[in-house]
């Protein structure tokens, strides 16, 4: 299977690439991404056919309808890192919690949240490509909790690949600084810097344009690459998990084969959402997916009135971090998909030219056929998780908690939700204790702590661990000083 442009071609690139090709540079012609040129048709078939299979399995069979130009022993290498999840037979458990409420729990792996769903599978087929061509690649990463930890632990001591991973130091939580400070490995350098996440995100934006960086890496044989959520390299493993929960529900007996269901996803970037869309495409029986957004909430705003609007808007703090967006990069895979190339580069260069695109009132209904949207502020979640974990004695993370409110309000009785959850109570300890139990300010080894008495549940080894490792990534510099300490590294 080959790839195609979002925006169209632009005449000095090739018209098609392969699965590689678009993973070691992902960014397409006029800055547009890459999307398969046919989305293999799975149907009730296959469906059927891993009603009972494991969850590589079902994985392995779907990746060969792909395609792809990489060997089976990679692929099998890359999904045996879901034997390292918390239960080897089942990489992603689906919970039921109330009545036609399930939740799909995608963070069982070793960050604990649900970068390494794809992550982990990719970081071995990256450095597979790499090796195969006899190339060295730098992997730049911004964080802002999730992605440079996952990032970190996949590519640790991997052939061809190193990492440079910068995070606004005292803008992450504890858990998450912690678990990116303590890797140690030769390939690895964290960078702290003194700033906010924007000023991370723009130095790699910087970086990732600048002809003098990239010349200075030539000069070390080593080319640049990005593990970011528009990579196409780690789409493709989250559709799996969408086709699994599905399965799931029929194995519980929840539904019939066949039977819709509400997929309702908590969503920044948009990478977990499209592997939903896709997953539908491809023949898992959907009713809608529901985009839950936080305070952030442009992406609510375009599925109810088409609108995308970034005038006058600037991003907000809130309780869900790793949803605070404005330029959900994957919506315009969707764009492609349902309006084409001419339409989707039109419409992208009005939200790089005006800030804003607007739909039609024929597209819009269109959009509204598969989505669905609404938003949860911070104090509304906190209000969920006390009440879902009081009531259901189920707990969840307040990313996972903004999906209550969109199930309320989207979601119609009859028809089942698949809710899926993307942190672990242990990311984000200090709001969840605030919810719980209404303390102020604690620091995470003492909010888990106190979840973990109110709860009833064990602080998992990997979490208390990072406490006493020692700190081997001290590095914390000032903006200015990003490029020179990236080349020193190299
Ligand atoms: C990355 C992340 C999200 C957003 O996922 P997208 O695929 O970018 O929409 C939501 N919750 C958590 C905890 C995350 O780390």
């Amino acid at each position: 299977m080959n790839f195609i442009q979002t925006r169209g071609i632009d005449t000095n690139r090739a018209k098609t690439v392969t699965f590689s090709q678009a993973i070691l540079s992902p960014i397409a012609s006029f800055g547009g991404l890459y999307v398969p040129e046919k989305l293999p048709e799975l149907g009730e078939e296959f469906l059927n056919k891993h009603l009972n299979s494991s969850y590589k399995e079902l994985a392995s069979d779907m990746l060969a309808r792909f395609e792809i130009d990489i060997d089976k022993e990679v692929i099998d290498k890359a999904l045996s890192l879901y034997d390292k999840f918390d239960d080897r037979t089942n990489p992603v458990p689906v919970v039921k919690v109330k009545e036609n409420l399930y939740v799909s729990e995608l963070y069982h792996g070793p960050t604990r949240a649900f970068k390494d769903m794809a992550l982990q599978p990719f970081g071995v087929v990256l450095s597979s490509i790499a090796q195969r061509l006899n190339e060295n690649y730098l992997i730049l990463a911004a964080t802002s909790g999730d992605t440079g930890p996952a990032a970190l632990e996949t590519f640790k001591n991997r052939a061809n690949v190193k990492v440079a991973c910068l995070y606004p130091d005292g803008g992450t939580s504890d858990v998450q600084r912690l678990q990116m400070v303590t890797e140690d490995a030769a390939n690895l350098k964290v960078i702290g810097i003194n700033g906010v996440f924007d000023d991370a995100q723009n130095a790699l934006k910087r970086l990732l344009a600048s002809q003098s960086f990239k010349e200075a890496l030539e000069k070390k044989e080593t080319k640049l690459s990005a593990a970011n959520s528009v990579n196409f390299g780690r789409i493709i493993f989250q559709i799996i998990y969408h086709i699994h929960s599905y399965l799931e529900l029929v194995r519980q007996d929840a539904i019939t084969m066949g039977e819709k269901v509400y997929l309702n996803v908590p969503s920044g970037n948009f990478g977990n959402a499209l592997g939903g869309y896709y997953a539908w495409k491809m023949g898992v029986p959907v009713e809608k997916i529901i985009i839950s957004s936080n305070e952030n909430n442009v992406l609510t705003r375009l599925i109810r009135d088409g609108k995308y609007d970034l005038r006058e808007c600037a991003v907000v703090s809130t309780t869900s971090p790793a949803m605070d967006i404005l330029k959900s990069s994957n919506v315009e895979r969707v764009l492609f998909d349902l309006f084409g190339a001419k339409r989707t580069k039109e419409l992208m260069n009005d939200l790089e030219e005006k800030n804003v695109y607007e739909l039609s009132s024929d597209e819009l209904n269109e959009l509204r056929k598969y989505f669905d949207a609404d938003f949860c502020t911070g104090i509304e979640g906190k209000k969920y998780i006390k009440q879902i974990f009081e009531k259901y004695n189920y707990l969840m993370d307040p990313h996972t908690a903004t999906c209550i409110k969109s199930y309320e309000t989207c979601c119609k009785a009859e028809i089942k939700t698949i809710a899926y959850s993307t942190a672990e109570w242990t990311k984000f300890s200090p709001v969840i204790a605030n919810a719980l139990t209404g303390e102020l300010d604690t620091k995470d080894m003492d909010a888990l702590q106190s979840i973990s008495d109110v709860a009833n549940l064990k602080i998992p080894a990997m979490i208390q661990e990072l406490f006493t490792k020692p700190t081997v990534q001290k590095t914390v510099i000032e903006k200015e000083q990003i490029e020179e300490e990236i080349l020193k590294f190299l």
